[in-house]
């Protein structure tokens, strides 16, 4: 993927992150901000080292969502930077802990409040990495690099697997064990679409930072996109018709900046009840996106009580349900960013 645009020097708060993820949507209210936590977590826990800004500044969920015990924004006098709080190892950052509560601010206003938060945050992290990503690996890599690989214990799952080669860990989804185990046969990547998705994380002092973006594309989300360098974009939808039509605006708008949309989440698809499946805004949406912008991955999440009440309770659903279903589909979602 082409470089993302930004204004200017790249602000000194962002230059030690790996990849900076923006969850987006383009109406309120369609999960964007559960994704984003959920996501964040899942990061966290294949082993990133990870951070959470909460664009939102209109409506902050993050304050919600999560549980830390400080509940405030510390600032560091002498360097004029914020600290974020944190909660089980995830870094926050959100205007709700800045202690003002609500906001009611012009555009310019919260772009500049943004600004401040995402530039002036310190993230670094005391967690040495576990997982390491970084360029995809080049073809030569392959040949040399397949029979010095060694496994770390096989998982029940379908989660990828963590392998480790020299001093590094990477995450191999689980198609591609059975040539690491039989490391005679050192295929050519091309014949492992999931090899190229592979990136070294340790190169900064955090390896992905999840924005949860403002709903919508207009200015605070377009300047918000320019400052920061985003590695890629999620989009989180429901399947309505008319949230295709929004979707196909976020879909231009980060391609216009020339940021990748890797994934288009379609939230609230469907639910179960006595032994039925129902689809009460219909179906086909998110395939057609899909579909028409080439977006390589699509998830879907049902509806869930269990993913509100966690959402309220200050523990996100794949810490409180780390074996459940909605966990698995983060763990694809995070495999894929
Ligand atoms: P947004 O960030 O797009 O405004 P939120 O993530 O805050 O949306 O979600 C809005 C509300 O819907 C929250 O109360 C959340 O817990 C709930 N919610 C989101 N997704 C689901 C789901 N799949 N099943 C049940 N409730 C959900």
């Amino acid at each position: 993927p082409a470089k993302p645009i930004y204004a200017g020097q790249l602000p000194a708060g962002l230059q030690t992150i790996s990849n900076i993820i923006a969850v987006s949507s383009c109406k309120g209210g369609v999960g964007k901000s559960t994704v984003a936590v959920n996501l964040a977590y899942t990061l966290a826990d294949m082993g990133a080292r990870v951070g959470i800004f909460d664009a939102d500044v209109y409506g902050p969920s993050l304050p919600t969502m999560v549980s830390p015990e400080k509940r405030i924004l510390e600032m560091n006098a002498e360097k004029r930077t914020i600290i974020p709080t944190e909660y089980m190892g995830v870094k926050l950052v959100s205007f709700g802990f800045a202690g003002q509560g609500r906001a009611i601010m012009r555009g310019p206003m919260v772009s500049g409040v943004i600004n401040q938060l995402l530039t002036t945050t310190e993230w670094p992290t005391s967690t040495p990495p576990r997982t390491l990503y970084s360029q995809p690996l080049a073809p030569p890599h392959w040949g040399v690099c397949a029979p010095s690989l060694h496994m770390s214990k096989p998982s029940q799952s379908r989660f990828p697997q963590l392998v480790h080669h020299r001093g590094h860990s990477h995450l191999l989804p689980d198609n591609l064990i059975p040539n690491l185990i039989a490391p005679s046969v050192p295929t050519h990547p091309s014949q492992h679409p999931h090899l190229r998705k592979m990136h070294f994380l340790n190169m900064g002092e955090l390896d992905y930072l999840v924005i949860d973006m403002p709903p919508g594309t207009g200015d605070i989300q377009l300047t918000l996109c320019q400052v920061v360098p985003l590695t890629a974009a999620v989009i989180v939808t429901t399947p309505q018709k008319l949230a295709f039509i929004d979707v196909a605006k976020g879909v231009r708008m980060f391609s216009k900046l020339k940021v990748p949309c890797v994934a288009v989440v379609e939230n609230m698809c469907h639910f179960d009840a006595d032994g039925k499946r129902y689809y009460p805004f219909g179906r086909g949406s998110g395939s057609q996106v899909v579909q028409q912008f080439g977006i390589p991955h699509l998830f879907d999440l049902p509806i869930q009580p269990a993913l509100s009440a966690s959402g309220d309770s200050g523990m996100p659903e794949v810490v409180a349900d780390p074996q459940g279903e909605v966990s698995r589909t983060f763990q694809e979602l995070g495999v894929c960013v």
